[in-house]
Parts: structure tokens; C-alpha cells; sequence
């Protein structure tokens, strides 16, 4: 993608990367992310593709966050994992101040793990919970148990990183409103400064969805689901995580600027397998195979799988579909002046409808969804859909 670092050389630098890590020391069976097991051996090729992948970009970077996600970013050994968080970090020049996060497991992270990412300057870690009950964990086919949790946390607070994030996942099947609040109690006692707490959702091609067609899992409940999330949302904020996303909490300043950054919809850059970058109206992804990427990057220093130019109606669409995702809503006249376009003249009749039944607000130019429309946030936003073509995606 020469071509996308050509157009974006003379433009301000970008200040969001997200980097991707996909191994993973086992699959998860509800998991569609692009996480791969058992692949050690491409490991360090996948590395080295990495940090050449950023050193392209280097110049073009000043960012003020960076997320490393996964797969398991800490499933690497500890040398192979400074060599790629230096090395990455290194070329994309974070600012002072950067929020640089890294996604861990519990149990893959320990104090000589813990060592390395306050060395190479990460201040956050995103560490995946889950469940506290061991045949939850154990059905999401989940490997590492509760206490594993706890450990972590503490090996990663003895190890100097300030903000720690919390996932849990919520109405896993059978899971009862009593253990759910069971999982939140033991969330809190462990302090964390943001938890990200979603639903179970069946994506397509996983074996979760499978087993669920076959009737062995229960189909999802939408009353269910918001049970548990209401449940979830009102312990976390009588405990002070205040609710900013629709399954996002904070400690008051601790939101997640990275992820801000998405539902704002900013530019971003995706390094790594099947990483997705947009970019002033572009967007293009990397290929998903981490062999494939290694290769690629080696031969070429770039790896795309396809890009696509998305039009200003669209880009409107997703600056509403992820900006009312956010407590604080989206600012109609900044939209306005970015794309050109109205929402309240583009879609007038749908906000009139929403306004109506409770479900959206203005305070001046501000739109938000209302506590009963972050219920049905998805059923909302659709009809803010263009009724022009959707971008089309070009193989590259
Ligand atoms: S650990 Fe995370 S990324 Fe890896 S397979 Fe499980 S859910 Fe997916």
C-alpha cells in the first residue's frame, strides 16, 4: 500500500495505531478475531515483519495511542516480546503522554513479562477476565482459572503498570443474574481502573455459532442479555466506574483514548495480520495469515488484502453508528462541517421517529442516545444507513 503512505506523507501525522498480535496458545470456541494456535514457528518471522512494517511508516507517526491486541500479545516469550514492543514502538514515536496499551491473558503474563512492558513503556494492560467460574471459563474454553486472574494483576501492579482494563464476557450460556454478580464482585475487588464488559455475541464460522444451530447451546435472549448488562452496569456504577460507552466503565480520566479514538471515529493505522487502517477516507486491510503478512512485508513492505475509498454518506453513517455508542453522543455540527452533510436534514424523519419514542436526545447540536435507546443502540443507528451504494472493496 505504497500508495496510502504517498497520500497521508504530506497530511499531519496519525496519531492512533493499532498493532496486531494473533497467536494465541489455544482457540477459543466462540472466538472470530484473527487468532491463530499452535503457529510458534512463525513466530519470529511475524516479528521481524512487524517492526519492518512500522519502520515504513516511520516519519508519517506521532501517536498518541497505541493498542496492541490480539490473539495473546503476551503469549510471545519475554525476549521475543521486548524485541517486537521495542522495536514497533521505537518507529512509531509515541508523544509524551501516549496511551500505549497491550492486551494480555491470565496467565501469560509474569513478573519477567510485567518487567519488559513497563520497560519498553506500557502504562496499560487490557487483561482478558472473562468469567470468575471455572465451568464458565471452562465452557468459553477459557485456559487459564479465577486465581490466575487475580495473579496477574497483581504481578502486573508489582510491576509498575498504572492502568489495568478488565473483560468480562456477559450471559454466557446458563450463566445465572447471581453469578454474574459474583463475577462483577470479584471485578471490583480487584481494583481495576476500567472494565469492558460484553455481551456473548455467536459469530458466524465459530464453533459456538455451530453448536448453537445444532441446539446444543441456547439461542440468544435479547431480554436476557440486557438483564445482565443492567445488572453489570449498575454495580459498576455505584462502585464509581462510570458508564461512557455502551460496555465500556472508567474511573473518572481513565476512559480508553485509544478506543475513544474509534468511536469518534479518527484516523487510524492498523499494523499486523488482518489489521484494518482508515485513513482520511481510505480504508484497507492486511492480509490475515500471519505466514502470508510475513511474506508479504518481507517482499514488498506492504500486504494488503483489498482497500476502498468510503464516501462522505458513509462516512457520516459511521461517525453516528460509533459516536452513539458514547454516553456523550456526537456533535451534529463538527459532522457537519467534516462531511458535508446534515444529519439533521439527511435524516430528519428517522430522528423525529427516535426523538419521539424516547430514544435519542439533542441538547444543541449534541445527538445522544437516552439510557432506554443505549438498549437498542443497534436498531436505532440502522436507520441512519445511506441510501446511496456502500463502499466497494477492490483485491489487492
Ligand atoms: S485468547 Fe482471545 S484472541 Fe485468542 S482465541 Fe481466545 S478469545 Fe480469541
Amino acid at each position: 500500500m505504497k500508495s496510502a503512505r504517498r497520500d497521508v506523507s504530506s497530511a499531519a501525522p496519525l496519531r492512533h495505531v493499532y498493532v496486531h498480535y494473533p497467536f494465541c496458545a489455544h482457540k477459543c470456541p466462540y472466538c472470530d478475531f484473527n487468532s491463530h494456535a499452535r503457529r510458534e514457528r512463525d513466530t519470529d518471522a511475524y516479528i521481524d515483519a512487524l517492526i519492518a512494517e512500522a519502520r515504513a511508516w516511520q516519519g508519517l507517526v506521532e501517536a498518541d495511542t497505541i493498542f496492541v491486541g490480539g490473539g495473546t500479545p503476551t503469549h510471545a516469550t519475554p525476549k521475543q516480546l521486548e524485541r517486537y514492543l521495542a522495536g514497533v514502538l521505537d518507529a512509531l514515536a509515541p508523544r509524551d503522554g501516549a496511551e500505549i496499551t497491550v492486551e494480555a491473558n491470565p496467565g501469560s503474563v509474569d513478573e519477567e513479562k510485567a518487567d519488559v512492558l513497563r520497560r519498553v513503556g506500557v502504562g496499560r494492560v487490557s487483561l482478558g477476565a472473562q468469567s470468575f467460574h471455572e465451568h464458565h471459563l471452562q465452557a468459553l474454553g477459557r485456559i487459564h482459572d479465577a486465581d490466575d486472574t487475580s495473579r496477574s494483576v497483581e504481578v502486573l501492579r508489582a510491576g509498575g503498570i498504572e492502568r489495568i482494563s478488565l473483560d468480562l464476557i456477559l450471559a454466557v450460556p446458563h450463566q445465572t443474574l447471581d453469578e454474574q454478580a459474583a463475577d462483577v464482585e470479584r471485578v471490583l475487588r480487584l481494583q481495576p481502573e476500567h472494565v469492558s464488559a460484553y455481551v456473548l455475541t455467536y459469530e458466524e464460522g465459530t464453533l459456538f455459532t455451530r453448536r448453537m444451530r445444532q441446539g446444543r447451546l441456547p439461542s440468544p435472549c435479547p431480554e436476557r442479555e440486557l438483564e445482565h448488562l443492567h445488572l453489570v452496569r449498575d454495580a459498576l456504577s455505584a462502585a464509581g466506574l462510570v458508564r461512557y460507552e455502551i460496555s465500556n466503565f472508567a474511573r473518572p480520566g481513565a476512559e480508553s483514548r485509544h478506543n475513544l479514538a474509534y468511536w469518534r471515529n479518527a484516523d487510524w493505522l492498523g499494523l499486523g495480520a488482518g489489521a484494518h487502517s482508515h485513513v482520511r477516507g481510505r480504508r484497507w486491510k492486511n492480509v490475515d495469515d500471519p505466514a502470508a503478512y510475513a511474506q508479504g512485508i518481507a517482499e514488498t513492505s506492504d500486504a494488503p488484502a483489498w482497500h476502498e475509498e468510503v464516501s462522505s454518506p458513509w462516512q457520516l453513517f459511521e461517525s453516528l453508528m460509533m459516536g452513539l455508542r458514547l454516553v456523550e453522543g456526537v456533535d451534529l455540527d463538527a459532522l457537519h462541517q467534516r462531511y458535508g452533510i446534515d444529519a439533521r436534514d439527511a435524516h430528519a424523519a428517522a430522528l423525529v421517529r427516535h426523538e419521539a419514542a424516547g430514544f435519542l436526545e439533542h441538547d444543541g447540536a449534541r445527538l445522544r442516545l437516552t439510557a432506554e435507546g443505549l438498549d437498542v443502540a443497534n436498531a436505532v443507528i440502522g436507520d441512519f444507513v445511506p441510501d446511496v451504494p456502500a463502499p466497494e472493496t477492490t483485491a489487492t
